[in-house]
């Protein structure tokens, strides 16, 4: 992607998500990737984790009404030119979010792309989202989504659908598109004993897939937010969602390529710097 020019306005996001003290995923990965894919990453905190290499200790969410003024702040002077959503903690945070990004016409709807990565849980378990809150996700937010990027995890808990091959990744893609998606991708890095981490766009018409190998590191701590950033910042550079994707696959193949540890447990995926 171009970076921006010298004292130029650069093109802006916004990432609507929760804070990791560990500095491996969440916002933190969400700003890393977007100041080395020249956009400037204006923030909606959603929730503070307590969280290490060994996992999140504790959460304290932020008030919806302070979560949702903070969107209305960026965007009433700011501006955005794409947003993404990860940790989003509860049902009202997220009735809160919707709610804002109507005003802002963000969204599918309106000018502004969505990326909603469903986040639920962390890679050692912890809840991310309350248990209550999934329908609110699936009910609000995902009817808004121009880009949904669940992993096959959050396939299950969204869709019920057990991705183990093709066809079932196929039927989960569709089901995402049918819940209101405008494209779906689901990712194939969890698939049990592949080699390859395929991953499947679709947009109620065409099946795109995307392959890479399988990188084997137990430091893959904020692949997902990664990923979903890196995309982020494609749309607002203007690609379509396959380019897009297309662009933050390599992104994140080679930030977990260059992933290192940190800590006793697990460690993040790698900036590209
Ligand atoms: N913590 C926060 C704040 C996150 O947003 C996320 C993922 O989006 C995680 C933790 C989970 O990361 P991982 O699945 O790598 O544990």
């Amino acid at each position: 992607l171009p970076p921006p020019e010298p004292g130029a306005v650069p093109r802006r996001v916004m990432t609507v998500a929760g804070s990791d003290s560990g500095g491996g995923a969440g916002i933190q990965a969400d700003l890393r990737t977007f100041a080395l894919t020249g956009v400037h990453g204006c923030v909606a905190v959603t929730a503070v984790t307590v969280q290490n290499s060994l996992g999140v200790t504790g959460v304290q969410e932020i008030d919806p009404e302070v979560v949702a003024a903070q969107i209305d702040s960026v965007t009433a002077d700011i501006g955005t030119e794409a947003v993404k959503t990860g940790m989003l903690a509860s049902a009202p945070i997220i009735e809160a979010i919707a709610a804002a990004f109507g005003r802002a016409g963000i969204g599918a709807d309106g000018p502004i792309p969505l990326v909603v990565d469903p986040v639920c849980a962390s890679m050692h378990g912890d809840a991310l989202l309350a248990a209550d809150a999934l329908g609110t996700l699936v009910g609000r937010l995902l009817p808004m989504a121009t880009l949904v990027t669940p992993n096959l995890d959050e396939v299950r808990l969204i869709t019920g659908i057990d991705v183990v091959d093709d066809a079932t990744q196929e039927a989960a893609a569709a089901e995402l598109h049918r819940l209101g998606a405008r494209w779906a991708l689901v990712k194939g890095g969890h698939l049990r004993g592949s080699e390859r981490s395929p991953d499947l766009l679709f947009d109620g018409a065409r099946f795109h897939r995307f392959d890479a190998p399988r990188v084997d590191t137990p430091h893959d701590h904020g692949a997902g937010d990664t990923l979903a950033a890196a995309a982020t910042a494609a749309l607002a550079h203007g690609l379509s969602v396959p380019e897009a994707v297309a662009f933050a696959k390599d992104w994140v193949t080679r930030a977990l390529t260059a992933a290192y540890p940190l800590g006793a447990g697990h460690g993040p995926v790698s900036p590209l710097w």
